[in-house]
């Protein structure tokens, strides 16, 4: 099969890879319709992170190909939504709604959804069926639900969005744009989108933003208070992951106000003093996307949420390496590889 190889910083190239097998029974191989990059495949991109030779992506839907034979719930021919962690959703930790920290877990970046196939580990705990075969247009709404939707999900349940909540959301990539979107269907009042492009502020707005701060760091911290009576929001969703996004979304948040950060921190050290004397929550971390599966699935096959805007530019798969230029150049918020 084909595959995704980031050879070094820069170097991505799409590759002949062995076709996966069954290697334990609780496996399933699926072949995927459509996977993406994400904002995190940057990192090594970029060179923020080592990278020598590593097959890339996480998120994926498709149709079960092979089942081992412990795997009970999901069947072959399933059309299939995953997390970016496979987990066994069954141990205490899964159990309690955080399975990115399911005891068995795997990271399915390991293994590289940027393929034609791949082998999902722990299939019946990790794989959420949907009803039916999908439409070929709730495909990229599906594919989100499997890490950008569901991360951004993820940071405004942590954040508390809710109703008479105000929202302020610090990063305008596909995460933080979904995170509004979150917000929205959460009930909140009034959603903060703080973001200086044009194209990102009308998604935000089409998703539910209600407002536009285009100030960053401490400006744009002053514009949050002033659109909120002086206090800060009542919930911020941290999408980006730097020393300025986190420090931006803490001093956005009132007292007793909840943070809910996801996007991979780098560098990001946090003063204590400046921590002790913020009185808010935070929470975050890598989303326990598989909690929220279920409900995401029924709200984009009900057709109540069209996350699959996100994705302003499609490639197929061959062409991944042009993804990632364009989104290392900020020409694309988000691609979809076809397979
Ligand atoms: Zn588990």
């Amino acid at each position: 099969m084909r595959g995704v190889v980031m050879h070094a910083p820069g170097d991505v190239r799409v590759e002949d890879r062995e076709d996966p097998t069954i290697l334990e029974p609780t496996d399933a191989v699926v072949r995927l319709t459509a996977t993406c990059i994400c904002g995190s495949d940057l990192w090594p991109y970029r060179g923020a992170e080592p990278v020598d030779h590593q097959f890339m992506g996480h998120e994926y839907v498709g149709v079960v190909e092979q089942v081992g034979d412990a795997v009970r719930e999901i069947r072959v021919g399933d059309f299939v939504v995953g997390s970016f962690w496979a987990s066994d959703n069954t141990c205490e930790i899964c159990r309690s709604g955080y399975q990115a920290y399911c005891v068995h877990r795997v990271l399915m970046g390991t293994i590289g959804t940027q393929a034609e196939k791949v082998r999902v580990p722990l299939a019946d705990g990790t794989l959420v069926a949907t009803p039916g075969q999908p439409d070929a247009d709730l495909v990229p709404s599906l594919l989100a639900a499997s890490d950008v939707l569901g991360t951004g999900w993820f940071a405004a349940v942590a954040a508390e969005a809710g109703p008479g909540k105000t929202v302020a959301v610090v990063g305008d990539g596909a995460v933080g744009l979904l995170g509004v979107l979150a917000a929205k269907q959460l009930g909140a009042e009034r959603i903060i989108a703080m973001s200086r492009h044009a194209d990102r502020q009308a998604l935000a707005r089409r998703f539910g933003a209600t407002d536009v701060v285009e100030e960053r760091g401490e400006a744009g911290v002053a514009a949050i208070k002033a659109l909120t009576g002086g206090l800060g929001a009542h919930s911020v969703i941290e999408a980006v992951g730097t020393q300025e996004s986190m420090m931006q979304a803490i001093h956005s948040a009132r007292p007793g106000g909840h943070v809910g950060f996801v996007g991979v921190s780098h560098d990001v050290s946090l003063p204590g003093e400046d921590m002790f004397m913020a009185g808010i929550h935070l929470h975050g971390g890598p989303a326990p996307v598989r909690r929220f599966l279920p409900e995401l699935i029924r709200l984009i096959w009900d057709r109540e949420i069209d996350p699959g805007q996100v994705f302003d530019l499609t490639l197929p798969l061959e062409d991944a390496a042009k993804g990632y230029e364009a989104m290392d150049q900020r020409r694309a918020t988000k691609v979809l590889l076809t397979v």
